[in-house]
């Protein structure tokens, strides 16, 4: 079967694992194959948060999954090395340099110098990705939804003005060095570049295009709804793909009980007005009979009452304990679509 996983940082990470459970695309086969003959999985991968940090791309999400799947996470922290020190951020510190509230581990530095060296050098992020996937065999391919810039930038109350003039920071700042909790008006992608018709927005790479549309089943990861998933479906061409494909296309809640597990999602939901309810979020990615995007939709138990007019819903456990526990909400995805 051939699996893609819509994702983003850390509740995508943990479904991948899940699907490479599910799939039995261990051990690590390389980014290149993404997986046995019988199955394969591939991520497409949320770019929205990458940014420019001291003089280096940072790919937050992207490197969550890898360091996941490969086994190299600070499963504390959710994100990160770990063994992780953080000499150089003490450093840049001294100097007075900014950004001051973004933690930039020693080791993950690594990743991101060699990221910005073969970005210098005229390599697409897909190819990038993979070279820096040799090291860690995520056992899933994955791949950039897009090689051009698309990063999600957060419209606030300038907290330096005194009369409440909006201002545009990126999704980062809002998220790390805000924690969110700051009045908030709205989120735009911003980017385009090489890769975009001029003037044109972010494209779609060929090949995250062709994941979706030669895939057996499409899962939406529970990833944060707006800044992931929504990110993702903003790209030029996912939208289409996910519309069209052949493949079953199952969501999954992020929300169990009408909370967002660890993260501020709901607050990315607050700012566009949709509640934070497995109801309001399968019904903004809507069904796909429809105008939307899903052929089902898993909720939790606890939010067993979800209906949505021409969408089938089922309702299992949907905690990611273990990637066991990730596998059986899976299969309960692909059994509702009839697979
Ligand atoms: P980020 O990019 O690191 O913020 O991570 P994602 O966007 O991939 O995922 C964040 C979302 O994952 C949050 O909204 C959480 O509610 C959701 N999440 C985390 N753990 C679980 C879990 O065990 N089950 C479910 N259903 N959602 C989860
Ligand atoms: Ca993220």
């Amino acid at each position: 079967m051939k699996v893609t996983v819509l994702v983003g940082g850390v509740g995508g990470a943990r479904f991948l694992q899940g699907a490479r459970e599910r799939f039995g695309t261990t051990p690590f086969p390389g980014n290149d194959d993404g997986g046995t003959s019988e199955h394969s999985v591939t991520a497409v991968v949320n770019v929205g948060d990458d940014a420019w940090m001291h003089g280096v791309r940072i790919c937050p999400d992207l490197d969550t999954c890898m360091y996941t799947l490969g086994d190299g996470i600070d499963t504390e922290r959710g994100w990160g090395h770990k063994n992780e020190t953080w000499n150089a951020k003490e450093e840049l510190a001294k100097y007075g340099a900014d950004p001051d509230w973004f933690g930039l581990g020693d080791r993950d530095l690594a990743t991101h110098l060699i990221r910005t060296q073969m970005l210098a050098a005229g390599y697409p992020l897909t190819e990038v990705t993979a070279a820096l996937c040799n090291r860690w065999q995520p056992g899933v391919r994955l791949l950039p939804v897009t090689d051009s810039r698309h990063e999600t930038h957060v419209v606030i109350a300038d907290p330096d003005s005194d009369d409440g003039a909006r201002r545009a920071i990126h999704f980062q700042e809002w998220w790390v060095r805000y924690r969110a909790n700051i009045e908030t008006f709205g989120f735009a992608q911003v980017g385009g570049g090489d890769g975009a018709p001029a003037g044109g927005k972010a494209q779609a790479t060929k090949a995250a295009v062709a994941a979706i549309e030669d895939a057996d089943v499409v899962f939406l990861a529970p990833s944060n709804p707006i800044v992931s998933i929504g990110a993702i479906l903003s790209v030029g061409g996912v939208r289409a793909a996910l519309r069209t494909t052949k493949a079953k296309v199952v969501g999954v809640s992020p929300v169990i009980g009408g909370a967002p597990l660890r993260g501020m999602a709901d607050r990315c939901l607050e700012v566009l007005g949709i509640e934070t309810s497995a109801q309001a979020i399968g019904e903004h990615f809507g069904a796909r009979s429809g105008n939307g995007i899903l052929d089902g939709w898993l909720v939790a138990e606890e939010d067993s009452g979800v209906a949505i007019d021409g969408l089938p819903v089922a309702a299992v456990p949907l905690l990611m304990s273990s990637p066991q526990a990730t596998s059986a909400m899976i299969d309960a995805g692909l059994e509702l679509v009839g697979l």
